[in-house]
């Protein structure tokens, strides 16, 4: 099948600025150079600490904020080389789900003008028609009409995020890019919200970039995974591959600390030390030796090479 998404050679670099004139002095490389292939109807989870640029990635596809190097196409379609009213023609195609949907709703709306007013805005629909389709929308996020002319105070958190859903899903798009969109739920509420993400791919043919530092959450939803940090991919390979046969030490920490059992895996606990270290000053060499348990004398100097240690698993580490 071909790549609904491709993302190659994604940077983001943003400016440190000082001094009284403001002068850039550095940059902080939220994203730097990472690739993504998202299939029609597929899911990638994109994983990593806070602060490990996954957002950025996010952002950067659907030009919320713009890239500093390399090149996001949809559908075939260079992103970058649109202008905004072609630009806007394309937004309902790829929708950013985030974390806490509440922010993004107004308290004084009814839910189901904020749902319905994005079809007004792009033109899909007019307002007599409005009603069925937030209905619609609506009884496949697991609420319903009832819901409509309530306002957003009412509702819980994993409602909240089923609106915020809705309001993504109305403008039928065929990639959904959720950010971090279970991490603010309970754990029994997240369970049901990714069966939610489940049941609408396979009745959609959704594709998802699904961004989470918690490698359980991404488990059952994902054909792919990524593991980021401070900026870089450092290991990609399918879900099955990555979960049985982890080749980076810190992809393998974050596996550790995951509660699920896999019987063909013994998995001895791998603490890291520290915390992640600031963007704005990353170790040099691979950037993960201040952490890792296995670094070697190599590590500090000479930055890994991401490459592929066979079956379309790629790994980025002097040891693996
Ligand atoms: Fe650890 Fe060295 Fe591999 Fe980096 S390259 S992950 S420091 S062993
Ligand atoms: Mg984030």
């Amino acid at each position: 099948a071909e790549d609904l998404l491709e993302v190659n050679h994604l940077k983001k670099y943003f400016p440190i600025k000082s001094g009284l004139l403001n002068r850039t002095t550095g940059y902080v490389k939220a994203v730097d150079d990472i690739s993504i292939q998202i299939r029609v109807g597929e899911t990638f989870g994109l994983v990593g600490e806070s602060g490990s640029g996954k957002s950025t990635v996010g952002r950067s596809i659907v030009r919320l904020i713009e890239k500093t190097e390399g090149e996001v196409k949809f559908k075939g379609i260079n992103v970058y080389d649109l202008g905004p009213e072609e630009l806007r023609k394309l937004r309902p195609q790829m929708q950013l789900i985030f974390q806490d949907p509440y922010s993004s709703l107004n308290p004084r709306v009814r839910v189901g003008d904020a749902i319905g007013e994005a079809l007004l805005d792009h033109g899909l629909a007019t307002r007599g028609e409005i009603r069925d389709h937030v209905e619609e929308v609506l009884r496949s996020c697991g609420l319903s009409s009832y819901h409509i002319d309530r306002f957003p105070h009412e509702f819980s958190g994993g409602q909240r995020q089923r609106i915020g859903i809705a309001r993504a899903l109305i403008l039928n798009p065929d990639l959904i890019i959720a950010d971090e969109p279970v991490s603010a739920l309970d754990v029994s509420i997240q369970a049901q919200i990714i069966n939610l993400f489940r049941n609408l791919q396979e009745t959609r043919g959704l594709a998802y970039l699904f961004i989470s530092h918690d490698l359980s959450v991404v488990e059952h939803l994902c054909n792919r995974i990524g593991v980021m940090y401070l900026g870089s991919m450092v290991e990609t390979s399918s879900r099955d591959e990555l979960f049985q046969n982890p080749l980076h030490p810190y992809t393998k920490a974050l596996l550790s600390a995951v509660p699920i059992p896999i019987p063909k895996l013994k998995r001895e606990r791998i603490v890291l030390k520290g915390d992640i270290p600031s963007p704005a000053n990353p170790p040099l060499g691979c950037k993960f030796h201040t952490r890792c348990p296995f670094a070697i004398g190599r590590c500090k100097e000479e930055v890994p090479e991401f490459r592929d240690a066979g079956g379309n698993h790629f790994v980025a580490c002097h040891l693996a």
